[in-house]
């Protein structure tokens, strides 16, 4: 049967991977994009995830064009990277909100058709950084964190209703976000890589796909590192 499902920031970097793979595997996918044009040749929707109002309405129109979503991925994320003594007030909500708020956005929207339906999978990114720290990272490793617990203890309300909640825990991943790195500092981040490369976003979205999938079927409340061994296992 084939799944509706929705990636969140979608249109590029890790979701974008994300998307084409579970719709590689058969999956309908909707996408959110913020600005720009949704990706080809999948169904785009236009979703802030800092807005309620606009999580609703991506999965009213995902839920329009494809049934019931069943597989959900909160993907959307961002950095404001800078040491705490400089860190404004809005610089580290603004992270949170993004980050930890929107996938509290996304999933409370996912659950209830979820639990109708009595089946469901919901992904969270989270990073390395979440489990390990990083300095001048204290609002994203805060965020990513937090997923942790917020996917955790949500896969104890849904376990009994078929639905499972794990956590993707990427490493070094070439997409725009690492671009930003000047050669310095992504040698100086390669060298503590135990495989010594940057992942490519299809090898997080292959793992992604493994969690939706009926393989996974007895996994819930996982963190699952994808990250060339940079934090052993955390
Ligand atoms: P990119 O910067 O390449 O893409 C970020 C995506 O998130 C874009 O699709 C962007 O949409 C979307 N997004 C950002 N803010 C919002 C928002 N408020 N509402 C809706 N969408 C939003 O990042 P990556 O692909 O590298 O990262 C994807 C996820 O993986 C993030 O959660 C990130 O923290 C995590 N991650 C990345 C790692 C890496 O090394 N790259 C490592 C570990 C985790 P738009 O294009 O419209 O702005």
């Amino acid at each position: 049967m084939v799944r509706s499902v929705l990636v969140t920031g979608g249109n590029r970097g890790i979701g974008l991977a994300i998307a084409r793979e579970l719709a590689a595997a058969g999956d309908a996918v909707a996408v959110t994009y913020r600005s720009g044009e949704p990706p080809e040749g999948l169904f785009g929707v236009r979703c802030d995830v800092t807005s309620s109002a606009d999580v609703d309405a991506a999965f009213e129109k995902a839920e329009a064009e494809h049934g019931p979503v069943e597989v959900v991925v909160a993907n959307a994320g961002i950095t404001k990277d800078t040491l705490l003594p400089m860190m404004k007030e809005e610089t580290f909500t603004d992270v949170i909100d993004t980050n930890l708020t929107g996938a509290y956005r996304v999933a409370k929207r996912a659950v209830r058709p979820m639990l109708r339906l009595r089946r469901g999978r919901i992904v969270l990114i989270s990073s390395v950084v979440g489990l390990s720290g990083s300095a001048g990272q204290t609002n994203y490793a805060a965020s990513k964190a937090g997923l942790v617990g917020f996917g955790r203890s949500l896969a104890r309300e849904l376990g009994s209703r078929g639905i499972t909640v794990n956590v993707v825990a990427p490493g070094f991943v070439e997409t725009d976000m690492t671009a930003v790195l000047d050669e310095a500092q992504q040698e100086q981040i390669r060298k503590s890589i135990p495989l010594g490369r940057q992942a490519q976003a299809e090898e997080v979205a292959r793992v992604v796909r493994f969690l939706a999938s009926d393989d996974a079927s007895y996994i819930t409340g996982a963190v699952i590192p994808v990250d060339g061994g940079l934090g052993m296992g955390h």
